[in-house]
Order: structure tokens, then C-alpha cells, then sequence
């Protein structure tokens, strides 16, 4: 049986435990390196991973190595001053706020006990399924690399499946696609597939004759892109239907089968494969912690971030329910990245001896691609849509992908992608367990 590991980070410097290595955690390590104290980051994976590219490793637009950067990498890059960062893989199962304690599963199912002094939390989100009957059995969410590349390899072995299958129904059923959600992950990921399959998989596989990809687009709201402006939600509807992309608004799905999946209306959109983009949730870790959480699982925090109840406890990303302009931020990269930042700056703070100060927001706006060449973009009262807007949002992807060598492989595979329509990335691994 392993035996628990008390692990005493230092004797006499301060202990800051930063749990997850996300936008929110990385950001607050940054602001952290060379600080009076000693800083833990503890991740269930060895990697920073950059999920709003998840998208396009599902279609075979780049690798996930690609979009994922190891932590002690990342700490090794930030130079000498990052010599009071450390890193540990591992569960964070549960914390002892009385005793000051992460308790945590290692590598191996070591148990481990990691003291701190300041805590700060930001184990991100998961699918919500809103309870959805059959989603958690039939459909595929997209919210981390394994899930990725599990759908990756799935698009690709349909395609495997219908060359050999011969009844035309059930090959016409193999080769649908349902996404659920019209928010900017089931928009890209909408687009991404149609154009896959438009372009790469049509060449690949020229006896199915496929005259245009069968993907559909299911949001239950009166629009696509909730939140953006409405030339640019309009915009990105006729986008994706000029795309070849069946979008549907006010499509409330009601559960989910092999079939397909079943509105509330009494509709039906039959396909092999349902991906469920239509919501997130905070990570339910927090919730176990018995820390006050919103319905969203969420984690109430004070306007300086410090959890409502302990305040050497800090909370950033999207564990947490931060305000701006009287209602919830969203759980996006921006807003986990200055609350990373903040949180951090407030622990530094309380080491000097002063108060946290509260959290402002920053809106540096939105956006999102439709397939490639197109996007819609918010900055402050200006938006703007199609090129331009596309390579704003090419640009500011590639700055925050961590390490030279992603942001090199990336380019090179969008340029490929971008003058001869190809996809790259078109093996189905086998290595993947969920697979
Ligand atoms: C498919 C997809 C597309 C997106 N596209 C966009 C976009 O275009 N623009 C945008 O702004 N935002 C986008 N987002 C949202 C954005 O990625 C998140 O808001 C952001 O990642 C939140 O940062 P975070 O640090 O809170 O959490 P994350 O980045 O999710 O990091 C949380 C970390 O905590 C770790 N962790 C969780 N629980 C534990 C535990 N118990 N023990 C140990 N480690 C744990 C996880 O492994 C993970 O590394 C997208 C998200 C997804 C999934």
C-alpha cells in the first residue's frame, strides 16, 4: 500500500499551491517567479494545454503535441528567476483548509500531503450536460487533448466504415455529424468539420462521391455566437451555411441516442455522431471541497478573489464566479488569464503585509473562426468579420500557444491547410485509451 508523503516545501519561506496548470494557473506562476516564496503547481497532466485550438486536432488541422506545452518546460523557459517554481503531477482530491493541506493522488497512487500558506485554485471547467439523458453515452464533448484526438480518430474511421459499407442508409447515417451548441466551440468545431470533409476526406475517399458534408448545427438560443454582436452572429450563420453547415436555431436537444439526436419540438436529426458543445461547468473538485459553489458549479469568490470563506484561499479561471459590469464573466481564455494574474498579485500582497485589492476586468473583446479565411471579431465597440478578422485571430492564437516549436508546427500546418486545402494530421492513433 502506498504510504501518505508529507512534503515540506520549505521550512521557512512562504508555500503557495497553485492546482491547475491552465491559463489561469500558468499566468499566476509567471506573475509568481522570483517572488519571497515557494510555489507548487500541481496538474493532474504533466502539460499546459491550449484548448481553444482543441478544435482543429479533432480535425486533423494540427497535432496536439502541438498545442500543448510541458510545465516544467514552461518553468525551465521562464529562466533563472523561476528557481522558487516547482511542479507535481498529480490528483488534487481533496484540501485541509484547517490543517493548510493538498491532498493529492501522485504518480504510482502515492498519496500525497502538500502544506501551503496560500492556496490558489483554478482547476477550470468540465462538459455540462444539463442532465441531457444520453449524452454521457453517446455523444463526444471536446474538452481536453484525449477527447480531441478521440474524436479526431473517430471522424476518420467513419469515413473508414462507409467505404465498405454496403447499404447506402446506413453509410448516409455513418457519415452525419450533429454538433450541439452554437456557442464559439461548436461554431469552429461546425466549420473545421465541414471543410474537412469538404476538402481532404472528399479526395481521400472519391468512390463515396460525397457532394457536401452532412453536419448539422444544433443551438437551442435564438442565435449562433450568444454574447457577440448581431451583424457578426448573423455573419456567422451564413458563413457556416455557405460551408455547407445545416444550422439550426431554437433547437432544444432533448436526449441523445446511436440514432441521433431528438429535440424537444418533436424533431429528429439522425447521425452516428453527436458532439456536445452546449455547455461548461466549474471543475467538480471544488464543489467536493465544500467551498460555497453558484448552480454552475462555480466557486463564489470575493471581489478580490479570495473564496468567501477562507481568505488565504484564491480562486481564478474558470472555477471561478468573478463579476464584471454587474453580471458573470465567461469562462473564456481572457478572463482566466488577468484573474491568474490578479489572484497572484493578491498573494503577493498579503505577503507584504497589505490588503488584496479588487479584481477589474479588462474586455479586450471576443471572437471566433468559421473555417478557415473567415472569423468575427469584437474589439471594444468596433467588430469586424471575414479576413481581417481571421488573421487578427490568427495572430493573437499563435502569441498566447505556448513555445516557439507549437507556434512553428502550427503555422506551418494552417499554411498547408490555407493554399492547398489539406489536413495534415489524418492518422487514426491507436495509442489513445478512450479511443
Ligand atoms: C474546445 C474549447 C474551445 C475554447 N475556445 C476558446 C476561445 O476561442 N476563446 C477563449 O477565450 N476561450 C476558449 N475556451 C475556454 C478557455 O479555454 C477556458 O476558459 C480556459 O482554458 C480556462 O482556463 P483555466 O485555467 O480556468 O482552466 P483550464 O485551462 O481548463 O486548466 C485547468 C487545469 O486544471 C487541471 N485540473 C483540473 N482538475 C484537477 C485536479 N483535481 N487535480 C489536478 N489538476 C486538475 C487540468 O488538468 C487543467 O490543466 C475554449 C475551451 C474549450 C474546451
Amino acid at each position: 500500500m502506498p504510504q501518505p508523503i508529507s512534503q515540506s516545501i520549505s521550512q521557512h519561506r512562504p508555500r503557495v499551491i497553485i492546482v491547475g496548470a491552465g491559463f489561469a494557473g500558468i499566468f499566476a506562476a509567471r506573475e509568481l517567479a522570483g517572488a519571497v516564496c515557494d510555489v507548487l503547481i500541481i496538474d493532474r497532466s504533466n502539460a499546459h494545454a491550449f484548448l481553444p485550438l482543441l478544435y482543429q486536432v479533432a480535425t486533423s488541422a494540427v497535432e496536439s503535441e502541438h498545442i500543448a506545452a510541458p510545465v516544467r518546460g514552461i518553468i525551465r523557459n521562464m529562466g533563472a528567476r523561476a528557481a522558487n517554481l516547482d511542479f507535481c503531477m498529480a490528483e488534487v482530491r481533496s484540501v485541509d483548509f484547517d490543517q493548510r493541506l493538498v491532498l493529492a493522488e501522485g504518480q504510482d497512487g502515492v498519496s500525497l500531503e502538500l502544506p501551503y500558506d496560500y492556496l490558489l485554485l483554478a482547476p477550470g471547467s468540465v462538459t455540462n450536460t444539463f442532465g441531457t439523458p444520453g449524452v454521457d453515452e453517446h455523444a463526444y464533448s471536446l474538452k481536453n487533448l484525449e477527447e480531441a484526438v478521440r474524436l479526431r480518430n473517430h471522424i476518420l474511421r467513419s469515413f473508414e466504415a462507409a467505404a465498405w459499407m454496403a447499404d447506402e442508409g446506413q453509410r448516409q447515417h455513418r457519415l452525419c455529424f450533429v454538433v450541439v451548441g452554437g456557442g464559439p466551440t461548436g461554431v469552429e468545431l461546425a466549420g473545421a468539420m465541414a471543410e474537412l470533409m469538404a476538402g481532404a476526406l472528399t479526395r481521400d475517399f472519391p468512390k463515396l462521391g460525397l457532394s457536401r458534408p452532412c453536419v448539422t448545427l444544433l443551438e437551442a438560443g435564438d442565435g449562433l455566437l450568444p454574447g457577440f454582436p448581431e451583424s457578426l452572429r448573423a455573419y456567422a450563420k451564413r458563413k457556416l451555411e455557405s460551408l455547407g453547415v445545416d444550422v439550426r436555431v431554437g433547437a432544444v436537444v432533448e436526449r441523445v441516442t446511436p440514432e441521433g439526436a431528438f429535440l424537444k419540438d418533436g424533431g429528429a436529426h439522425r447521425a452516428a455522431t453527436v458532439v456536445w458543445t452546449a455547455g461548461v461547468k466549474g471543475e467538480p473538485v471544488a464543489a467536493r471541497l465544500g467551498l460555497a459553489v453558484a448552480p454552475n458549479g462555480q466557486v463564489l469568490a470575493r471581489p478580490t478573489l479570495q473564496s468567501a470563506e477562507r481568505p488565504e484561499v484564491f480562486l481564478a479561471g474558470d472555477i471561478c464566479r468573478a463579476e464584471y459590469a454587474g453580471r458573470p464573466l465567461p469562462m473564456f481564455a481572457p478572463p482566466a488569464i488577468q484573474e491568474g494574474r490578479h489572484a497572484a498579485r493578491g498573494i503577493l500582497r498579503l505577503l507584504g503585509g497589505r490588503e488584496p485589492q479588487p479584481f477589474r476586468y479588462f474586455d479586450k473583446g471576443m471572437m471566433a473562426t468559421i473555417g478557415k479565411k473567415a472569423a468575427v471579431v469584437r474589439l471594444g465597440r468596433f467588430s469586424f468579420q471575414g479576413l481581417p478578422a481571421w488573421l487578427l485571430w490568427l495572430a493573437v492564437h499563435l502569441t498566447y500557444l505556448i513555445g516557439f516549436r507549437n507556434r512553428l508546427f502550427v503555422l506551418a500546418n494552417w499554411a498547408v491547410d490555407y493554399f492547398w486545402s489539406e489536413r495534415c494530421v489524418r492518422l487514426i492513433s491507436r495509442r489513445n485509451p478512450l479511443a
